[in-house]
């Protein structure tokens, strides 16, 4: 911009330089000429002077007179200050008051010799080689009564003087042409400096939008073509500060998605740099992004199938989909499915995108089905095989004896009350576990409840003399199923029943979980089944809650158990919130112990 001033100001310091230049010459040559023009004047008034002051008698004249013409002329340049020349008609000098006449050559060739013949006043300017100097000469005819010309008087002057004064105005001229010349750059600096600041104050703004100040404005004092500039760089200013808030928003939005996405998302460029890798990614591979960002993927710290496979995508530019598991942080089966990004220059190559899903549950989910399955299968297939078995056997001839048919068909009707029992608690196990039924929620009388459910199951317990007890405070209440709780406790207790020899006693009993503020409240109720049983060995005790997990295979069966109880238990704790718990010391006994909470958070309740 400094630039751009200094030029302004040279062009005006040069402009006006110039035109005062131009305006002096013009002046001095003026000046020159009218000073001239006055001395003509001037010389041609003394001329005519002479004529009428003095007879000049050229022709006639004897040469005494000539000689006195002579001295009169040579009195007369003292006082007139200018050469004087006279001469004939002819050209011939016969006066001159600086040189002896008869030494200068014939003068009627002479310029002014020839306008004074021919318009009655003649001037020239020469340069005299005798003075060496510009000369200015003026001649005037001289006439007898006739009017016919008789000679010329001759008036000649130095111009050296005019020169030397010209000099001394060219000196002025120019020392006032300097002076003015720096005042008109003071001024035409300050004018430059006016009309760039604020084109400067613009380049700066302009300056600072590139270094993406987005917020920066022109400060618009003006109307003109300069305001009008401003003006424009402010509007251009808002909508790139407006279109930037859209995209940062936008960046904003889908950083978001991806950080929160459940998948693994790695992006490589075509160069083979790790580009991104979100916070899942980050997770399921057990690496930092900071570790990975930035650097080449053959390189960085990833697993081996990976890398492979992200070469694979690279190489052949098609998409790769397969498993692979991870061991660190924790074991994972992933599903990577790799895509290739074409970039918008053929040239630069191909990057990848790679997408990671953690698929254990699913896997094990798969697992879990296609166990379960087979041992539905293993678990149906026992009672079947007795029913064909004892049918088969009763159709070979057995029914003949009657004792034998009683008993064969009293096993079938036990298994296949088994297989009825297995069915419904199969049946029953997938309606809590698909969540078909909700459970409807009513205050429950605990005191009353326990009591209630106890006597359901006394009958039972009077069968192998087990002492059946139920303890619990008075007005506790909860909120839960109903139904669903007696399931829990029935299940509870005929296992309690089932695995306790004769004799033994079970026990039920219901307390508030106190909170630890010292209040007295309580947000929790605890139930708690205990027996004097046979008791679980510890290594069985994490895996009792398992489908069809049995610790005694034939024991439970012989007492009617499907495996599926203490699972159907679990669920219904879980869908009231709940947890459950065991405790058992084998030979000894075993607790059950459940923690449900006195109030069921519901949709939509207040
Ligand atoms: P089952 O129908 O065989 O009783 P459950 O799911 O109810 O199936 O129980 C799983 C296993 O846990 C039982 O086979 C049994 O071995 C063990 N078990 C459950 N309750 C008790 C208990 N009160 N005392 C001892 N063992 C028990």
């Amino acid at each position: 911009m400094n630039k751009f001033r200094n030029r302004l100001t040279a062009l005006f310091v040069l402009l006006i330089g110039l035109s005062l230049a131009g305006a002096g010459v013009f002046t001095a040559q003026l000046i020159k000429t009218l000073y001239i023009e006055s001395q003509q004047d001037n010389l041609a008034r003394e001329i005519r002077l002479l004529q009428v002051a003095y007879r000049w008698d050229l022709y006639d004249a004897e040469a005494s007179r000539l000689r006195e013409y002579q001295d009169r002329i040579a009195y007369l340049k003292e006082s007139a200050g200018a050469r004087i020349t006279l001469i004939r008609a002819d050209g011939t000098v016969v006066g001159d008051s600086d040189q002896p006449p008869e030494t200068m050559d014939n003068h009627s060739g002479r310029k002014e010799i020839v306008e004074a013949k021919e318009a009655g006043i003649g001037y020239s300017i020469r340069h005299s080689a005798t003075l060496d100097a510009d000369m200015l000469y003026v001649a005037l005819p001289l006439r007898e009564p006739g009017g016919a010309i008789t000679g010329y008087i001759r008036l000649a002057m130095g111009l050296a003087h005019v020169d030397a004064s010209l000099k001394k105005l060219w000196l002025f001229l120019f020392a006032g042409l300097g002076v003015l010349t720096l005042l008109a750059g003071v001024v035409s600096y300050r004018l430059a400096h006016g009309l760039t600041r604020p084109i400067e104050k613009m380049m700066r703004v302009a300056r600072q939008i590139t270094n993406m100040h987005y917020g920066a404005r022109v400060k618009i004092r003006t109307r003109d073509e300069v305001g009008q500039l401003g003006a424009a760089i402010n509007t251009m200013a808002g909508s790139l500060q407006t279109q930037m808030n859209r995209i940062r928003k936008e960046e904003e939005r889908l950083k978001n998605v991806l950080e929160n996405m459940q998948s693994g998302v790695m992006m490589i460029d075509a160069g083979g740099t790790i580009a991104l890798l979100n916070r899942s990614g980050e997770e399921f591979l057990g690496i930092s992004t900071g570790e990975l960002l930035g650097r080449e993927y053959g390189e960085a710290r990833m697993p081996f199938e990976l890398a492979q496979m992200i070469q694979e995508c690279l190489d052949t530019r098609q998409p790769v989909r397969d498993e692979m598991i991870v061991y660190y942080p924790e074991e994972r089966i992933l599903e990577v499915s790799l895509n290739p990004i074409a970039q918008e220059d053929e040239e630069e190559g191909t990057g990848a995108l790679v997408v990671l899903h953690n698929i254990t549950a699913l896997r094990r989910l798969e697992r879990v089905r296609s166990e379960f399955v087979a041992n539905v299968s293993h678990e149906l297939k026992t009672p079947v095989a007795a029913v064909k078995g004892f049918a088969e056997t009763l159709l070979a001839g057995a029914m003949n004896d009657t004792e034998t048919a009683r008993a064969f068909l009293q096993i079938i009707y036990d298994e296949s009350e088994r297989l009825n029992r297995l069915i419904g608690d199969i049946l029953e196990l997938s309606k809590i576990e698909s969540k078909r039924v909700p459970l409807q929620y009513s205050p429950v009388d605990l005191p009353e409840f326990l009591a209630k459910t106890v006597q359901m199951m006394q009958a039972e317990a009077d069968k192998k003399n087990i002492r059946l007890e139920a303890a619990c405070e008075p007005s506790l209440f909860m909120e839960a199923d109903e139904d669903r709780l007696r399931q829990i406790l029935i299940n509870l207790l005929s296992n309690g029943i089932n695995y306790t020899p004769e004799g033994g006693r079970v026990r039920v009993t219901a307390e508030p979980v106190l909170l630890e503020n010292g209040t007295g409240d309580y947000d929790k109720i605890r139930i708690a089944v205990s027996d004097t049983g046979i008791g679980i060995p510890k290594k069985d005790l994490p895996r009792i809650f398992e489908r069809f997990y049995r610790v005694d295979k034939a024991r439970s069966r012989s007492s009617g158990g499907t495996g599926l109880g203490l699972s159907i238990v679990k669920h219904l704790v879980e869908l009231h919130h709940g947890t459950i718990t065991v405790e058992s010391e084998h030979g000894a006994g075993t607790r059950f112990l459940i923690e449900l909470p006195v109030v069921q958070e519901q949709p939509g309740r207040f």
